[in-house]
């Protein structure tokens, strides 16, 4: 994308939009389409995917962040969880921040962050969360439970002034813009996800990848994006 792309699509506005249009005009979103001529995904942790959002991509532009945590902030007030309810939102770092922030802002909420110890998530003690706050999580992607049971376990861990997390029918809420379960409905026992958008996305063992078997080619989807993005 060179700066003239990026302009236009900050021109764009906010208009209304699906979720999906934004992640295809932000080149953010691939989903493996069946040729063998196509890449598909190698994963950080090193798992083979057939699918891949980059949501950086798009929550670094404002209009779209914008829309995407009014978004939030409506499906959440569709579950019957206005602003009245929520005192503070807190996210994961670092992705999840500037939606957390954005959907913080639209409920007149306090906006505090988890931060990065290897793979945890830790309370620094940079934020004060006030005795009897309800507490909203808000992610931008989800694919298994892990970070956002990691960032709960931090507050509750290092706040000793009772904090209440907002529930639904007896489960913890955390809103994303994006779920991408192994398998879809997915009911946790635990939390109730309340995505933008969710798809079934599939995660194999290098030598068990039915992709590979077929002659696709595994990449890591940065660096090779434009790849990932060719017709085949
Ligand atoms: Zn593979």
């Amino acid at each position: 994308m060179d700066i003239e792309e990026a302009r236009h699509i900050m021109s764009l506005g906010e208009v209304s939009r699906e979720v999906k249009d934004m992640f295809e005009i932000c080149n953010a979103l691939w989903i493996y389409q069946g040729s063998p001529n196509e890449p598909h995904a190698l994963l950080t942790k090193g798992g083979h995917s057939d699918a891949y959002f980059n949501v950086n991509a798009v929550t670094q532009f404002p209009n779209f962040r914008r829309r995407l945590g009014l978004d939030i902030m409506l499906k959440l007030a569709d579950a019957g969880i206005i602003m009245k309810d929520v005192d503070v939102v807190v996210s994961s770092t670092y992705a999840a921040t500037s939606i957390g922030q954005e959907v913080a802002d639209y409920l007149d909420a306090m906006f505090v962050f988890t931060e990065k110890d290897g793979k945890d998530q830790i309370w620094s003690g940079r934020f004060e969360i006030p005795s009897g706050a309800r507490v909203l999580q808000v992610e931008e992607l989800i694919t298994t439970l892990s970070t956002t049971e990691k960032v709960r376990g931090a507050v509750l861990k290092d706040n000793s002034d009772p904090v209440e997390f907002i529930e639904k029918d007896g489960k913890v809420v955390v809103a994303t813009i994006v779920h991408r379960p192994s398998k879809l409905p997915m009911n946790y026992s635990s939390y109730e996800v309340m995505a933008l958008m969710e798809v079934e996305v599939h995660n194999w063992d290098p030598e068990e990848c039915p992709l590979c078997k077929q002659g696709s080619e595994a990449l890591k989807p940065k660096p090779n994006w434009q790849k990932f993005l060719q017709e085949t």
